[in-house]
């Protein structure tokens, strides 16, 4: 990258820099960590969504009544940001229906409805020795091939992002192990377990992203994680990094500044300076994908929650409905009041404990009143500035839930809106209960709406003035051959 942030990048020695604003809520995070990662049973159905993030829908190539054996692909990503789907298992397809899935928009999705055989039985996979000699256009179709988008929560297809940051020339690679959210430890148990995998993915994606320098940034109260990482790391060229432990370091544009302590800028990405991140899950999924042949079929997901017997972090397949995951771990049905996807502080309330788990689904808890007693009533803002104080995007989030509520669509795009990471640090501390992220997030679907109907009637004018020509231009071009055939009568 030739630019003059590329520059600075080179120059900058990676260490922990002071990332703004953030909090330090309690962890909760030990209960899971107990115990080793646990493959997940297989249940009597797995409910596969086609849209398993926010991109395309993916288009089904089963029917119902068709078998299919374990890694086959049964939809297929016929759009640039749609995903390739893979059988979890093998099994009979027994409909094609929506069902709903865990999102922030609660909707429905057309899913692939699979009844497992309890057989297995899988198709060969093909497995490379030496990812060295592929090229990198090759490596990145096997990514786009396996299904892979960003585990961490986003969800953008891996693929994608490899594309734009060669094109982008980034020099540095970020692999995100920050997992900072109160109570989710799927990163952490998979780097104390399988650190190595994860290395072997942070290499093939360096060598795809050609980034000149690739480091793993991790908060350094995560011991084990730590040890597992620095073992794994001997003979390697990657490095480590270890942060403070704070909310929200793990965040792209957070981590970004913490490695690097350069700023992303308002309205821009990490790639606009040269940096590109991924998250740990995800290099292990491009590792399973390159080195062992597999696409991804299944996910570390923490289940966590009081109502818990045995918390845990599965090993789960995509597909696996909340329900069944639960009744695994022993339900204490009395005190459970309801399920949350994501952690504490980000994450959405889950409708229907039936909706199943998603390429995104990193965590699942089982809400109880102890651990999440009912939000106090929501009081007048007393401008106290406390929000402003933990904002790690430098946001007003007072001004913001005002223009919010009187719908100021100028004022909160000047005011950086769309700077907002939603990571809820405002909300946490707010002595008056706002529960500020909702109503930013209502403000972006809103935005969004609009944006769309703008585009609706603009698309709709333009046919109607293009209509209006063509009338008028046939109209004129009549009038014309009327002269013409009137002045070659004349003559
Ligand atoms: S923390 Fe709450 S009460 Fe204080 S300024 Fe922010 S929105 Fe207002
Ligand atoms: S939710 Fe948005 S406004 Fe609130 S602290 Fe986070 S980035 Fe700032």
């Amino acid at each position: 990258m030739s630019t003059d942030s590329a520059f600075k990048l080179n120059d900058i020695k990676l260490r922990p820099h002071r990332i703004f604003g953030g909090i330090k809520p309690p962890a909760f995070k030990s209960s899971s960590m107990r115990s080793r990662i646990m493959p997940s049973p297989i249940p009597e159905r797995l409910i596969l969504s086609l849209r398993q993030h926010q991109g395309s829908a993916a288009l089904p190539l089963v029917n119902v009544g068709d078998m299919v054996l374990k890694y086959q692909l049964i939809a297929a990503a016929d759009q640039e940001s749609a995903l390739n789907l893979h059988a979890p298992t093998s099994g009979k397809i027994v409909a094609i229906e929506s069902a709903l899935i865990p999102s922030q928009l609660q909707q429905s999705e057309m899913c692939i409805h699979l009844q497992p055989d309890n057989k297995d039985n899988a198709i060969a996979l093909n497995e490379i020795s030496d990812y060295r000699a592929k090229t990198n256009a090759d490596l990145v179709a096997l990514v786009k091939q396996a299904g892979i988008c960003g585990l961490g929560g986003a969800g953008y297809p891996t693929a994608n992002k490899l594309k734009a940051s060669i094109d982008i020339e980034a020099e540095l690679l970020i692999i995100n192990a920050a997992e900072c959210e109160p109570y989710i430890t799927a990163d952490e148990a998979l780097l104390r377990e399988f650190a190595k995998e994860v290395v072997s993915g942070a290499e093939i994606l360096q060598k795809i992203c050609l980034a000149s320098r690739c480091i793993i940034a991790i908060e350094k109260n995560k011991k084990e994680a730590v040890s597992a990482l620095a073992a794994a790391l001997n003979n390697s060229s990657i490095s480590l990094v270890q942060l403070p432990a704070k909310y929200p370091a793990g965040g792209e544009k957070q981590i970004v500044q913490g490695v690097t302590g350069l700023e992303v800028p308002s309205g821009g990405y990490p790639p606009d300076i040269g940096v590109l991140v991924q998250n740990v899950g995800t290099a292990y999924a491009v590792h399973q994908a390159i080195v062992e042949g597999k696409p991804c079929i299944s996910r570390i997901t923490t289940l966590t929650g009081a109502p818990l017997q045995t918390p845990k972090n599965f090993s789960v397949l995509i597909g696996t409905p909340v329900s069944f995951l639960f009744e695994v771990c022993g339900i204490e049905e009395e005190q459970l009041t309801g399920a949350i996807v994501g952690g504490s502080i980000m994450g959405v309330e889950l409708a229907d404990l039936q909706a199943p788990v998603v390429k995104t689904t990193n965590c699942l808890i089982a809400k109880s009143t102890q651990e999440f007693p009912e939000a106090g009533k929501e009081q007048a803002c007393i401008r106290c500035g406390f929000c402003a104080d933990v904002c790690p995007a430098k946001l007003l989030p007072q001004q913001l839930y005002a223009y919010a509520r009187s719908c100021n669509r100028d004022e909160l795009e000047s005011h950086g809106l769309f700077d907002c990471i939603e990571c809820g640090a405002c909300a946490y501390v707010c002595p008056s209960n706002i529960p500020l992220v909702q109503y930013y997030r209502a403000s972006k679907q809103s935005f969004a709406k609009q944006l769309k109907q703008e585009e609706k009637s603009l698309y709709w004018q333009s046919r109607f003035q293009t209509h209006q020509y063509r009338l008028k231009k046939n109209q004129e071009d009549k009038l014309s051959q009327r002269k013409t055939k009137k002045n070659q009568a004349e003559v």
